[in-house]
């Protein structure tokens, strides 16, 4: 499958390939054509599965033939449950844009900042990314109209649904016109968001992205007991010892992150780190040139390692446990894939070592603990 065959004008090609994405994610390969013919979607995907590429292309490629609207009349709206989220898709928009044949603008807003620098950037804007409260702020003050929508985003509309928006969410649908296309994202498929559905949607497109079950059988895992104050070392030395050309290393944090790069630099070994404190071209960058082969240690923070599928990665080294035995499985199976047998690594401190354990007993596998004090560290 490639982006070419989903629909998308050339310029948006372009982009995608500088961008680094070389093939289309299942969301994408499935909503992308189906929003392009204008279709309503109930997509269930999480963060991670590539769906704000697969809304933000078709409708930044629709909105180019759509005619031009008065001032403040935007033709998109994204709502959105955070802040963080806001200013997220609108960086994929921004990062898009420049692909639409006409010039396009979006901005995000949202609360927690002052009103008056938003409601002066709303001029000429196209598509608007926005949280309820703060959308409602605008429209009172007449910043924004929203009779116009064509196209209406719900974005994790378990999580909108789940806070106390619901009541700013009626108002809003009821500024909406009535005749528009809907694009519903969630995360899971509960009562509320079904009772969406049936309310909102127009014989929807349903996409539901199942998450891959990892098959962790050809991995080979080991797991160190090891001091905190050891661990950096001992990486060291087993980077050394088993000739770990390329490795993934998961981290905690972004500071902790950030220092497991750092200190590993300062020890001559080649280390990024990679996060959500990163700008998200400088991320690109860096899971491009992992995914090429010109970074051999990257280390990431659980967020950022959702979307990571590199063919032929070697090693995971999971420097600190995360808490869901869930969340374990998926970091070790980024090696591994497609037949290819990888090796999984994990430092457990001794305060980790019960949660070490009920990781095992979830992922029905045994993994020998071997000492790391016996080796000298
Ligand atoms: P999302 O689920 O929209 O938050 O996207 C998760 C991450 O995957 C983002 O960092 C995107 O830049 C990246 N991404 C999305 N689609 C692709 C693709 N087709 N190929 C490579 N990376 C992608």
């Amino acid at each position: 499958m490639t982006f070419s065959s989903l629909g998308l004008s050339k310029p948006f090609l372009g982009i995608l390939a500088e961008q680094g994405y070389t093939a289309p994610y299942p969301i994408q390969a499935q909503a992308i054509p189906a929003i392009l013919e204008k279709k309503d979607i109930l997509g269930i995907a999480k963060t991670g599965s590539g769906k704000t590429a697969s809304y933000v292309l078709p409708i930044l490629q629709l909105l180019e033939t759509a005619e031009k609207q008065k001032n403040r009349h935007v033709k998109a709206l994204v709502l959105v449950p955070t802040r963080e989220l806001a200013v997220q898709v609108n960086e994929v928009f921004k990062t898009f844009e420049p692909g639409a044949a006409v010039k396009m603008k979006s901005l995000a807003v949202f609360g927690g900042t002052s009103i008056n620098m938003q409601m002066m950037s709303m001029q000429n804007v196209d598509i608007l990314v926005a949280t309820p409260g703060r959308l409602l702020e605008l429209v009172e003050v007449n910043a924004v109209h929203l009779n116009e929508i064509k196209i209406l985003v719900i974005d994790e509309a378990d999580k909108l649904l789940n806070t106390s928006f619901t009541k700013e969410f009626d108002r809003i649908l009821g500024l909406l016109p009535a005749k528009r296309q809907n694009l519903l994202f969630s995360a899971t498929l509960n009562k509320e968001i079904t009772e969406l559905n049936k309310l909102m949607l127009n014989q929807p497109e349903v996409i539901n992205i199942e998450e891959k079950e990892e098959n962790i059988e050809l991995i080979d895992q080991s797991a160190y007991l090891v001091e905190d104050s050891q661990k950096g070392p001992l990486l060291r030395h087993l980077i050394d010892e088993l000739q770990i050309g390329q490795a993934l290393i998961f981290a905690s944090s972004v500071a902790r992150a950030d220092r497991v790069a750092d200190k590993l630099r300062r020890n001559g070994i080649d280390a990024q780190s990679i996060h959500s404190r990163k700008s998200q071209g400088a991320r690109t960058d860096l899971l491009t040139k992992f995914k090429n082969k010109k970074i051999p240690i990257l280390v990431a923070t659980d967020l950022l390692a959702l979307g990571i599928d590199i063919e032929d990665l070697p090693f995971v080294i999971n420097y600190e446990l995360p808490r869901s035995p869930k969340v374990f499985i998926h970091r070790i199976g980024r090696t591994g894939r497609a037949e290819t047998s990888g090796k999984a690594i994990s430092f457990i401190s001794p305060e980790e070592e019960p949660h070490f354990y009920i990781i095992q007993k979830k992922m029905k596998k045994r993994v020998k603990l071997i000492n790391a004090k016996e080796m000298g560290f």
